[in-house]
């Protein structure tokens, strides 16, 4: 449960955010997450607030960011102020590449995937990150000022890295952020970036990435409590990192348990798991959802 005195949003008050990606029908699991935060919010005496990740260009649509709005309105959830769009900021986040680029901390990269696969697939242990992609196996790190100009001028395209080491070198000790999962007594976990390599931090087709996005976000939406699902647990290493290369504020985390289908699964919008609009239209209501995910998942929401 959430303890209301632990609270150190503006004016005190939490805040609490649900961020969709607008890619898709909302399902269960975001039914959860959003009931939880909303819930959380609401006994903390706080704020609840709706962003919409919607930087992808290829996959983010605005007839499913309406669908999201009013599948959630539809569940119960409502927020305390426009949501924020993040296609609408996309020069904040340019200006912060740009400002890590500056300081050394990030480079263009020109590989593709497969330039990259082509490396490290002819080793047989070439270490992965929590997602399974292959560590970055640094070639572009080391191209020269007039080769990056020469390239870029030449029309390549590239997307930008950021040098983990040199990240890394700019702190004396570990970095640290506060662990809730879903009770009430936080502890503390030491953030584990490297896990990551050089990861990604800028796109190819748009000045910014999920990472810069959302941590930049939740700092100017003043977040105090990123409760989210526990498949996002091991980015909170590099985001951290992010907020103490950004100079921004680290919310408490509350990463908490998943919805999963029946095979045990996590449900996702790509492999079609049912949708809330496909509940709803067979006749099932709001308040057997949320009653049912509260008996599923043993917590009240
Ligand atoms: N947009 C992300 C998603 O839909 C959520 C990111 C977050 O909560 O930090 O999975």
């Amino acid at each position: 449960m959430i303890d209301p005195r632990a609270s150190d949003g503006a004016g005190g008050r939490p805040i609490f955010r649900f961020a969709p990606s607008p890619n898709g029908y909302l399902h269960l699991g975001h039914a959860f997450s959003a009931l939880l935060n909303f819930r959380w919010a609401k006994m903390a005496g706080g704020k609840f607030l709706l962003r919409i990740e919607d930087i992808d260009p290829e996959r983010s649509r605005r007839p499913f960011e309406a669908a999201l709005i009013e599948d959630l309105r539809w569940l119960g959830v409502d927020w305390d102020e426009t949501p924020r769009r993040q296609s609408d900021h996309l020069a904040e986040y340019r200006q912060a590449l740009e400002g890590l680029t500056q300081r050394g901390l990030a480079y263009p990269c020109f590989c593709s995937r497969g330039d990259i696969g082509q490396i490290c697939a002819t080793e047989v242990n070439w270490p992965r990150d929590p997602d399974g992609a292959f560590l970055y196996p640094g070639t572009c790190r080391a191209l020269s000022p007039a080769e990056r100009t020469e390239r870029v001028a030449a029309g390549a395209r590239w997307s930008l890295r950021l040098d983990m080491a040199k990240a890394l070198s700019q702190f004396a000790q570990p970095l640290t952020y506060n662990e809730y999962h879903e009770g009430e007594t936080g502890r503390i976990v030491v953030a584990q970036p490297e896990l990551w390599g050089d990861a990604l931090i800028g796109r190819r087709d748009v000045p910014a990435s999920y990472h810069i996005a959302c941590t930049l976000d939740d700092d100017a939406q003043g977040v105090t409590d990123v409760a989210r699902g526990v498949d996002l647990e091991p980015v909170t290493g590099l985001h951290r990192l992010l907020q103490a290369l950004l100079g921004l504020r680290t919310p408490r985390y509350r990463h908490h348990r998943l919805v999963l289908d029946g095979e045990g699964r996590k449900l996702s919008k790509s492999k079609a798991a049912q949708s809330l609009r496909d509940l709803r239209d067979g006749g099932v209501a709001a308040e057997t959802i949320r009653a049912d995910l509260s008996r599923l998942m043993k917590i009240t929401l």
